[in-house]
């Protein structure tokens, strides 16, 4: 993938044509390096897991130890399994999503329904750790979207956002509609710990994590969630974007094409 036709300038048809086919090499040789990179990634996260639960295994395996150790040993097996099995959903999600980038998507979602369905999930969880969520639903709006692939993209802007607001915090959804633009509007925003203006362009990246996120949240995440969502809504010809500063919270903000009418 190295080599590339020379071009002899000329300026004729197998300049062009060498020039065109030199083109697609480069966009090739671009495809597969990321993907490269990516699988190097993936690898390197899953690796974490795998060495915790290894490590808890020997530990259990090396002498005989107490019945309370003995649990204590597989309940941390058991937590590192769960953070295995995210992670490959995720890699595998993000996989599909990429394939379906270039498909157009013929279903259709009531992106409310989905939405609402969302927060009851997440009602219990904002209550263990303090956090409010409220939710306003002006509408229950059609999208062009694959309803498991949206659902993600909702869970994981919520989970992020009582993740990252602690004890007392709030969390609130909005969904709207913009007819004249033809889009439906979700807001998720939170006041909790914010995002700095040097990390803030880089919260949709792969694999990347705050600091601060890293070691509030050690265990949990590989910083997929978000290029997760935006590959997903991207793929939707929507758009996703956070606002954020440090401190004061951050707010995402998704829009998505409405489905026309027939
Ligand atoms: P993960 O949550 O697994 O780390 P994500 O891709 O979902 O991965 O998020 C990437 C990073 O963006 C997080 O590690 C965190 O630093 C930051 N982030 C995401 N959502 C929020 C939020 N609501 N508030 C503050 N920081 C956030």
């Amino acid at each position: 993938l190295d080599e590339r036709l020379p071009i002899r300038g000329a300026e004729d048809e197998f300049d062009r044509l060498a020039a065109t086919i030199n083109g697609l090499l480069d966009r090739i040789a671009e495809y597969v390096a990321e993907k490269q990179s990516f699988v190097a990634d993936a690898a390197h996260e899953l690796r974490t897991p795998i060495a915790a639960i290894r490590s808890s295994v020997e530990v259990a395996l090396a002498g005989e130890r107490s019945t309370q150790d003995y649990r204590s040993l597989l309940e941390e097996v058991i937590e590192e399994s769960a953070s295995l099995e995210v992670l490959v959903n995720q890699v595998l999600l993000l996989s599909e999503a990429v394939v379906s980038h270039d498909q157009p998507i013929v279903e259709s979602t009531a992106l409310g329904e989905v939405v609402e369905k969302a927060v009851d999930m997440f009602r219990g969880v904002a209550e263990s750790r303090g956090v409010c969520l409220t939710l306003a639903v002006q509408d229950n709006p059609l999208v062009v979207g694959v309803k498991p692939h949206l659902r993600q993209v909702v869970n994981n802007l919520i989970d992020n956002a009582i993740k990252y607001t602690g004890e007392g915090g709030s969390v609130q959804i909005d969904l709207s509609v913009d007819p004249t633009r033809g889009l439906a509007e979700l807001v998720v925003a939170d006041n909790g710990l914010g995002i700095g203006p040097a990390d803030l362009p880089r919260v949709f990246d792969r694999f990347f994590r705050a600091d601060r996120a890293r070691q509030r949240d050690q265990t949990h995440g590989a910083g997929l969630g978000l290029s997760i969502c935006k590959t997903i809504v991207e793929a939707h010809h929507g758009a996703i974007r956070c606002d954020s500063r440090p401190g004061e919270g951050a707010r995402f903000t998704v829009t998505l094409p409405l489905k026309k009418e027939a």
